[in-house]
């Protein structure tokens, strides 16, 4: 399996230079573009690993599976998605235009950011700090790693310069889909996007949901089977962005990206994944982590189309 993964890293590291890193966060530009790295955790809790597996970075918009999860966890799947909707967007994932224009005006989907930004609103807690914990705490126990944090140049960057999801936010505090301080909602938003991993960590978080929300070296049920479905549904019609449609077709298995240049897919009861390469396309994905993945796919008949 390790000479499989060097060689398809190899056979990809050519698209690392087609891409540009996210330059809208100030702290994300200034990454080494020519990171490529790539883990798999199995089903008998053994790692897979090429490349620069071992290399940080931020989680961005792959936190929103386990957000999402810990808000059904907290709420109940029906007051959940009496905020949030369930169909995918065809927009890209920053966008505005949707929230005013659909009736009633709630957010298509937990993947975009609107829909995250109102997930996160639900997570129960004190203050912004308790709830992040409570996210965080999830984070350690999924990825088996205590010492996970949040990178506080990403957090304060994205803070500072957060305005179109300042935008998003506030418009959905008037239409009444978010309750409570703006700001603050914000704040637990921001700082799940600057939790830092690695590929293992991330490959980790695949793996629990490929095994239906048991954390495999454990044993510990963290949500329910049915849970952990949802989020992977969400991930093959979402995760993507509007790239998700194409994915499926190429590469079939549930996957979420991040600006971040992570990729996060979860094969059912076979295995999870973590790539990473920062350089994106120009719907925010990684170009050489979906390369990565598409010739996985192909070489370990992943799809299940
Ligand atoms: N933190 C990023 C943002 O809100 C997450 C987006 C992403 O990873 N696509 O813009």
């Amino acid at each position: 399996m390790n000479d499989l993964l060097s060689k398809i890293i190899e056979k990809n590291r050519h698209l690392t230079s087609k891409g540009k890193v996210a330059s809208y966060i100030p702290a994300l530009e200034r990454v080494n573009p020519e990171y490529l790295g790539i883990c798999i955790a199995d089903m008998k809790g053994k790692l897979h690993l090429a490349g620069d597996y071992g290399q940080k970075f931020t989680l961005q918009s792959i936190s929103k599976t386990i957000s999402l999860m810990l808000a059904i966890i907290d709420n109940g799947t029906e007051k959940v998605f009496n905020k949030v909707g369930m169909e995918p967007t065809g927009d890209a994932f920053n966008s505005i235009v949707k929230l005013e224009i659909i009736s009633p005006s709630k957010p298509l989907n937990p993947m975009i950011n609107a829909g995250a930004i109102a997930v996160a609103s639900l997570i129960k807690g004190e203050g912004p700090e308790e709830k992040f914990n409570r996210l965080l705490a999830l984070f350690r126990k999924i990825c088996q790693n205590e010492k996970l944090g949040i990178n506080k140049e990403v957090y304060l960057s994205e803070k500072e310069t957060g305005n179109r999801n300042r935008a998003l936010a506030y418009f959905m505090k008037d239409v009444g889909i978010i309750d409570g301080d703006v700001e603050d909602v914000l704040d637990v938003y921001f700082r799940q996007c600057s939790i830092e991993v690695d590929c293992v960590d991330v490959a980790r978080i695949g793996l629990f949901l490929a095994n239906n929300g048991v954390v495999l070296e454990t044993g510990e049920r963290i949500a329910e089977e049915k849970v952990a479905k949802t989020i992977k549904t969400f991930m093959v019609t979402c995760g993507m962005y509007n790239a998700s449609g194409e994915f499926a077709i190429n590469v079939g298995i549930p996957a979420k990206s991040g600006v971040g240049g992570g990729i996060m897919a979860a094969v059912p009861l076979r295995m999870g994944i973590g790539v990473f390469s920062p350089a994106l396309d120009e719907k925010g994905n990684s170009i050489a982590g979906y390369g990565l993945l598409k010739d996985l796919s192909e070489e370990l008949d992943l799809s299940f189309f």
